[in-house]
């Protein structure tokens, strides 16, 4: 899975993805909130992405609270997540 951090009208970075359970994942660079360097993200809202190929949050800096960009999460999906979904929810599929 690939992880990205978008920070708002910047271009998204790739950053390393946290383990399994992990609350925050780290960035690399400056918090654009507090200037604080090597800062953490949290993601809220999330939901599937408009290209329904990953989902997206808002990013919340752990330093300083500030709503900082978004985080994009790339499963790698074949069908689409909301097609993935579907399927592991148990909707009958119709082929
Ligand atoms: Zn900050």
């Amino acid at each position: 899975m690939r992880v990205i951090f978008k920070p708002e009208g910047g271009a998204g970075i790739e950053i390393p993805t946290p383990p399994d359970g992990s609350p925050d994942a780290s960035v690399p660079g400056v918090c654009p909130g507090c200037g604080a360097g090597g800062f953490r993200v949290r993601g809220e809202n999330c939901r599937i992405a408009a290209d329904d190929r990953a989902y997206e949050s808002n990013a919340r800096a752990a330093c300083c609270a500030a709503i900082v960009g978004v985080l994009r999460a790339e499963p790698g999906t074949i069908f689409g997540l909301t097609e993935d979904e579907a399927v592991l929810n148990g909707r009958p599929r119709v082929y």
